[in-house]
């Protein structure tokens, strides 16, 4: 029975889970760290298709990260979902991995993935040895005293720069479009609800505006290798300058929360400041305001102010350079 047989037949449960590219579902279930009562293949439930226009990008939920980074019209209107997407994983999972799959990774804190810890998002109440323990790769904003796991994917780091919405199908049918900014949540006392969907919801397409700060977009990545290695921090940025007055900016952080972090003060900073190095560093110091160390994370607060400033600079002054740091 493929996806909408069985939303159609309003029986998914919340032991539930739907399969994409497999890539990280089936890590997470070889490894016990998940045991869905029934898996449901989304294969065949019609989620492709890249649609661009003068309005806005919409790309269908299986489409794959190497389809959707290669595409004309999201390297030309969005180059930084292009980036964003090509920075991440390897080119063999990149051809598995999807847009909505990517959406919905799971945490790389090695605690959650490994069984012989507790942890609190994978068995509620049994607690989080990161918080004492190994957190160099940790969250330094939005934490909670439960969780202070990142979000791993670099996707939706340029999504939220630009604005971009989620079309969710419900399982008793319709469909709506959620702003991403409204999709995750935040780990507080429940660190195990991750995202607003409900059992049975599935993502049918990611809807990103088309504007001239989006034609203007930049990701910039940092981690510990040049590839096939997950963001210490980084920086999704998407600016519209006239006669060098910023007239728009976007920004969002990656690798350094427990969801893609939109850095609101740092945006309004910008608008109608001259496009110069003083007011990107500001807006990189404002982009972490707020932030707080777990221990031996501290350094992401610096390499993400930096990595802010440094997109800022590419966006405004594009080189060969984009997306390396
Ligand atoms: C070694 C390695 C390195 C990696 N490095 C990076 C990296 O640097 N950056 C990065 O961003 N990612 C990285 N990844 C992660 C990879 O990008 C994800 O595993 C991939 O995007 C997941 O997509 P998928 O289609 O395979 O998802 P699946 O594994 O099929 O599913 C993942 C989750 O999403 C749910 N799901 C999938 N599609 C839908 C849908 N349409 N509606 C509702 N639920 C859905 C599934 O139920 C499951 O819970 C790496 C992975 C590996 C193994
Ligand atoms: S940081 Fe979150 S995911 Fe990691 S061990 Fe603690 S509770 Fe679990």
């Amino acid at each position: 029975m493929h996806a909408f047989q069985l939303i159609a037949a309003g029986t998914p449960g919340a032991g539930t889970t739907f399969i994409a590219g497999g890539t990280d579902l089936l890590q997470l279930m070889k490894n016990n760290v998940i045991a869905p009562d029934q898996v449901v293949d989304l294969a065949g439930a019609h989620l492709r298709g890249i649609t661009a226009t003068s309005i806005e990008l919409r790309l269908g939920a299986l489409e794959t990260m190497a389809d959707v980074a290669a595409h004309p019209e999201v390297r030309r209107g969005w180059p930084a979902i292009s980036q964003a997407l090509l920075l991440s994983a390897s080119p063999q999972i990149r051809n598995m991995g999807t847009m909505g799959g990517n959406l919905l990774q799971r945490t790389r804190c090695v605690y959650f993935r490994d069984t012989a810890f507790a942890c609190n998002k994978r068995h509620p109440g049994s607690g989080c040895p990161a918080i004492a323990g190994e957190n160099r790769e940790h969250a330094i904003l939005g934490a909670s005293d439960s969780c202070i796991a990142t979000h791993p994917s670099d996707f939706p780091v340029a999504l939220m720069a630009m604005g971009a919405g989620v079309a969710i199908t419900a399982a008793g049918g319709g469909t709506r479009v959620v702003p991403l900014a409204d999709f995750y949540r935040l780990p507080g006392d429940t660190p195990e609800i991750e995202t607003i969907l409900q059992p049975g919801d599935v993502i049918t397409q990611i809807v990103v505006p088309a504007s001239e700060a989006a034609k203007r977009s930049v990701y910039m990545k940092v981690r510990d290798r040049s590839s096939f290695a997950y963001a210490l921090a980084s920086a999704a940025v998407a600016i519209e300058i006239r006669d060098n007055r910023i007239l728009h900016a976007g920004i969002a952080l990656g690798g350094v929360a427990p969801m893609p972090w939109r850095a609101a003060k740092a945006e309004q900073a910008l608008i109608g400041a001259t496009a110069d190095a003083a007011a990107f560093e500001h807006a990189g110091r404002l982009a972490t305001e707020g932030a707080r160390a777990a221990g031996m994370n501290a350094y992401k607060i610096a390499l993400a102010q930096r990595a802010v400033t440094r997109a800022l600079m590419e966006a405004a002054h594009p080189t060969a350079e984009t997306g390396v740091l």
